[in-house]
């Protein structure tokens, strides 16, 4: 699955100021927001895609990485995966509460509701790279990524030490306000403490009042073997933290395989390509054949085939299920010899002659030939 451009996702050119992201950003997010294309699986999947663009563009970090490397480059940057989060969420995020609730306003109050006590942290997902070695065997692998985690220095409160947090003015602490009045009444999240109720006078200096700041983070993962390329291996607990001593998220981490010198993935098989010379097609021959553990000997019967394919049962990777191995495939591709020596030439002519095939002549002597009835030199 190939992942497009972020500046063709949010339609602007690779100069684009912050400012100029963040309109694009709003725009889209309007315009695919599920609020207004009711059961839309596709305009919700531009909505998240235009997220993950925009949390890579706003972030001057993760854009220089993405410039410089493209997708690869953020390998291990800590992604929040869109693809799980709802839609509420990714607002949340974003500071967009604000934007949307004079829109939506009325009909998230789900959100509203949920926002005041304890919520659940982020997913994170970044990716594990794995040979084919580590696929057939399983392995544990060390996994390097930053997250956002609670700031040391003033427990997560974002207030700066010897100060709290002060009940939100706005708000009184409810975390809500209700625009209009009698039967219509609208409700949505403060605009000034983003639903908390509260707001930080003195803020940490470390974490700006945020409470968090980014963490490397090293985990250890067991991947099974047999996992495909794409699949994702969930790390419970190992997300971003939640609000309100809510449990923190979890981490996704997605298998990459890394590609092998010699030998191709397909499903649970493994293929090989090998050359054989026309003679070793012709009478037979016992050749070395690459395989995960090394080489091993295999017979190919005289008349083999270009393009012929031999099977070795069991040597492919391991069901993710039944464990049960693939086969490794063996295709053969016969190279004609590019220079024969003398010997080689006229025994081939010789071999020629009993097939009562036309050939060529002698190069040389038809090089020869032509020179003297054209001259030149
Ligand atoms: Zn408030
Ligand atoms: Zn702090």
């Amino acid at each position: 699955m190939a992942k497009r451009d972020y500046y063709e996702v949010l339609g602007v050119n690779k100069d684009a100021s912050a400012d100029e992201i963040k309109r694009a950003y709003r725009r889209l997010a309007m315009k695919y927001h599920p609020d207004k294309n009711p059961d839309n699986k596709d305009a919700e999947a531009k909505f998240k895609q235009c997220a993950e663009a925009y949390e890579v563009l706003s972030d001057a970090d993760k854009r220089r990485q993405y410039d410089q490397f493209g997708h690869d480059g953020l390998r291990g940057a800590g992604m929040h995966d869109f693809s799980r989060m709802n839609v509420d969420d990714i607002f949340s995020m974003f500071g967009l509460d604000d934007l949307f609730g004079g829109m939506f306003g009325g009909g998230r109050g789900r959100r509203a509701a949920g926002r005041s006590g304890p919520s659940r942290g982020y997913d994170l997902e970044t990716n594990v790279e794995l040979t084919l070695q580590d696929i057939a065997a399983g392995a544990e692998k060390t996994i390097e990524f930053s997250r956002q985690d609670l700031c040391m220095e003033c427990t997560g409160s974002g207030a700066a030490k010897g100060s709290k947090p002060a009940t939100c003015p706005t708000c009184r602490g409810n975390g809500q306000v209700a625009r209009g009045g009698g039967f219509f009444q609208m409700v949505s999240t403060c605009p000034q403490c983003q639903g908390t109720g509260q707001v930080i006078t003195h803020p940490c200096s470390k974490c700006q009042g945020s409470g968090r700041v980014p963490k490397k983070r090293l985990v250890s993962i067991k991947v099974p073997a047999g996992v495909h390329e794409g699949q994702g291996i969930r790390v419970a607990g190992e997300g971003e933290p939640g609000r309100s001593g809510g449990p923190r998220g979890d981490l996704f981490c997605y298998v990459r395989v890394k590609p092998h010198e010699y030998l191709e993935r397909n499903g649970n098989d493994l293929i090989a390509v090998v050359p054989i010379s026309f003679t070793q097609a012709a009478l037979g021959a016992t050749i070395d054949v690459p395989t995960l553990d090394g080489t091993q000997q295999l017979k190919i019967p005289a008349g083999t085939q270009y393009g012929s394919v031999f099977r070795i049962r069991g040597q492919g990777l391991p069901d993710i299920r039944t464990r049960r191995r693939g086969d490794q495939l063996v295709q053969v591709t016969v190279e004609t010899p590019s220079r024969l020596n003398e010997k080689q030439e006229d025994l081939l002519r010789e071999f020629a002659k009993t097939e009562n095939r036309r050939v060529s002549p002698k190069s040389t002597s038809f090089f020869e030939k032509l020179k003297k009835q054209f001259g030149g030199s």
